[in-house]
């Protein structure tokens, strides 16, 4: 029996996606797992109110019989080979100078930047997955707004300026085989597909694969990334829900879903989050025409609710969301996505005697992305010290492109800090984005200053103007020139009236303050002023009137 606790209840439906605010998932305990009778599970959700007026009802998910029939859960897929599924070879280098485990976009920004310093470098990527790296974030977009058919098989999508390419950083011919790393001319980036590095020794200076193959190395970088969190519920339902469950993080995820998109009639998402709102909206849209229903559930009042302040996070609920339905007590669904966060993927610090942040997870790193002489750390695995924010671990493509290049820098001997400020953005489809910077969370007080927007302030105008689909490789130095109007909203308690809100605004700057200081910016709807937000939080000064501040990113004047 799964439990919900309700501190605010939003039941809303367009054509087929709805949505439950307020809900809070618990387990019950073991002894209360759910019925499976004659192929037809059901979960009963037990919803408690913590309004004053208290109630309490019960949600069902029903999983039909067809579900288990026609359905695979993610990893169980037949698929034919993508353009970069390497397969992997037969002879393993048994040393590589500079060995990168994981295959993510940390290790490929490394493995770049140890070759820029380094030439000659004989660099090798082992990855637990069968894919050469590839990039994440059009998983959860710009992938689900393709029309080509084959898109699961050619990776390959349109940006939302219209141009087109492929998830993977390089084609397959960028790679040298792994059994040449140590001899062939000028060395290369190697990778070896679908191994995972069991055991590390770092006095030994070597990692252990799970058959037991031994590598050397001389320098290290673990670049693990992170597991999407499920829901105790789920596990301890066991084997029949799980297979009705997508963790959604890798290519075999996106192709798992889009299988079941097309097969099933109902998908409940649970998470507001950033990728569990992404992927509301885009198989909201593929609902349109399919009448897929999609259910989207989370505990905050609205989307983003964690990140973006109430008012924007109402906005950006009303935005995806489109009329309304009858309040609903039982919800019957055919699979579940579970977008419920990310566990850092620290599996190796056992036997590497690697210190874990108690606070933030992740491995502990110096401001140099260094854990210990010869290993460094990058990307959503590394627990780092941000010399201008203090302790972190970020989960964000930028930071792993820039910690990732930073920990190649210093593996090559740069001994650099890490000062620059990632950035992060997200789109619900083409027409809404944000882009942030800093730390961003909702619990801090916040100061917001809005415009109207036009049409030229959506993420497809902003990469019709930058020419890229990839935000942070867009970033332009944008310079600051004419004053704007008063905004409404320059207090710290900033939300601007609901009704204008909901009429007027449609772009605008939002600041994080802690002790007075902005440490984390918003830009909704405003593109391609990243360098204005990262000067501010690098400045860390006292703002006396923050409505100054805002005049630099112009918002008014666009
Ligand atoms: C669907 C989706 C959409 C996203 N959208 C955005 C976005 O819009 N904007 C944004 O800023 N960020 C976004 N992100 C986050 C971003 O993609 C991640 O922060 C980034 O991928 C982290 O890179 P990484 O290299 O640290 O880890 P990963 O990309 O997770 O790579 C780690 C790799 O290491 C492998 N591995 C782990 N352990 C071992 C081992 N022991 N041996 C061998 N291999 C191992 C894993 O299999 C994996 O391939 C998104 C993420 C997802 C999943």
């Amino acid at each position: 029996m799964l439990k919900f606790n309700l501190s605010h209840i939003l039941i809303c439906r367009s054509r087929s996606l709805l949505f439950l605010s307020g809900v809070f998932v618990q387990d019950l305990g073991t002894d209360q797992l759910p019925d499976i009778a004659d192929h037809t599970l059901t979960l009963s959700l037990l919803c408690s109110c913590s309004l004053p007026l208290s109630f309490s009802f019960f949600l069902s998910f029903l999983f039909l019989h067809s579900f288990s029939l026609t359905l695979a859960c993610s990893g169980c897929l037949i698929e034919t080979p993508a353009a970069g599924t390497a397969p992997s070879p037969a002879k393993i280098p048994s040393h590589a100078p500079y060995l990168l485990i994981g295959g993510g976009t940390a290790s490929f920004a490394a493995a770049r930047s140890i070759r820029a310093r380094d030439p000659g470098a004989r660099v090798l990527i082992v990855t637990e997955e069968s894919d050469l790296p590839y990039m994440r974030p059009p998983l959860s977009k710009e992938l689900w707004f393709s029309d080509d058919p084959s898109v699961t098989d050619t990776l390959r999508f349109k940006q939302w300026n219209g141009k087109e390419r492929s998830i993977y950083f390089q084609p397959p011919s960028f790679y040298i085989s792994p059994e040449d790393l140590n001899s062939i001319e000028n060395g290369g980036v190697a990778v070896l597909t679908g191994k995972k590095v069991m055991h590390m020794d770092v006095r030994g200076n070597k990692v252990q694969l799970e058959d037991s193959t031994e590598i050397s190395y001389d320098k290290c970088l673990i670049a693990t990334g992170g597991v999407p969190r499920n829901l105790q519920v789920i596990e301890r339902a066991g084997e029949e829900v799980m297979k009705k469950t997508t963790l959604f993080r890798k290519i075999d995820d996106f192709k798992a879903l889009d299988k079941v998109s097309r097969n099933l009639k109902s998908i409940t998402i649970i998470g507001g989050g950033f990728l569990g709102s992404e992927l509301a909206c885009a198989l909201g849209r593929r609902s349109a025409d399919s009448g897929l229903e999609v259910i989207q559930m989370f505990p905050e009042k609205g989307n983003m609710g964690k990140v973006l302040p109430e008012y924007l996070s109402n906005w950006t609920t009303e935005k995806v969301k489109r009329g309304s339905c009858p309040f609903c007590i039982v919800v019957k669904t055919d699979h579940i996505v579970a977008a419920v966060g990310l566990e850092p993927n620290v599996d190796l610090a056992k036997s590497a005697g690697l210190e874990v942040d108690s606070d933030f997870g992740g491995y502990r790193v110096n401001a140099e992305l260094q854990a210990r002489s010869n290993i460094w750390v990058a990307g959503d695995a590394a627990c780092f010290y941000d010399i201008r924010l203090g302790r972190r671990r970020v989960e964000h493509h930028d930071h792993a492109v820039v910690s990732g290049r930073l920990a190649g820098e210093n593996m090559t001997g740069a001994s650099k800090p890490y000062w620059h400020q990632s950035m992060f953005w997200s789109d619900l489809g083409p027409d809404v984005g944000y882009e942030a910077i800093g730390i961003v969370d909702s619990s801090l007080p916040t100061v917001g200053v809005f415009a109207k927007a036009t049409a030229k302030d959506t993420p497809k105008a902003a990469t019709e103007k930058s020419g890229t689909g990839i935000r942070s490789e867009s970033e332009t130095e944008a310079v600051a020139t004419s004053p704007v109007a008063t905004s409404p909203a320059a207090s710290p308690t900033p939300a601007p009236p609901a009704q204008q809100q909901k009429e007027d605004y449609g772009k605008g700057v939002i600041f994080y303050l802690r002790d007075k200081v902005v440490v984390g910016i918003i830009l909704w709807n405003v593109f391609n002023r990243m360098p204005i937000a990262r000067k501010i939080i690098k400045d860390g000064e006292e703002h006396a009137d923050l409505n100054e501040v805002a005049k630099l990113f112009n918002i008014h004047d666009d």
